[in-house]
């Protein structure tokens, strides 16, 4: 399996980079689709296709995807209690 070519760390420029696999804000989706890595050098996260930070896209990916999972959970918490009656 070939190793993937990250861009090199924003902050310190190193080229010690390694996939983040689970995020907070995105669980294992959110990392995955916005190519979130991580500087094993001073721990700075950013975007490994473009070298900049993913900040901006984190917080539009939690806008879209918090409203939809909190969707869904309500909807299964309500198909639970239909259910039983
Ligand atoms: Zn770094």
């Amino acid at each position: 399996m070939a190793e993937i070519q990250y861009a090199n760390c924003p902050k310190c420029s190193s080229s010690n980079i390694k996939k983040v696999g689970y995020t907070w804000w995105g669980g294992i989706i959110g990392p995955a689709l916005l190519t979130h890595v991580k500087c094993q050098d001073c721990r700075t996260t950013f975007n490994g296709k473009t070298g900049k930070s993913n900040r901006n896209a984190i917080i539009i990916y939690s806008f879209i995807i918090y409203p939809i999972g909190f969707g869904v959970i309500a909807f299964v918490i309500f198909l639970l209690i239909s259910v039983r009656r």
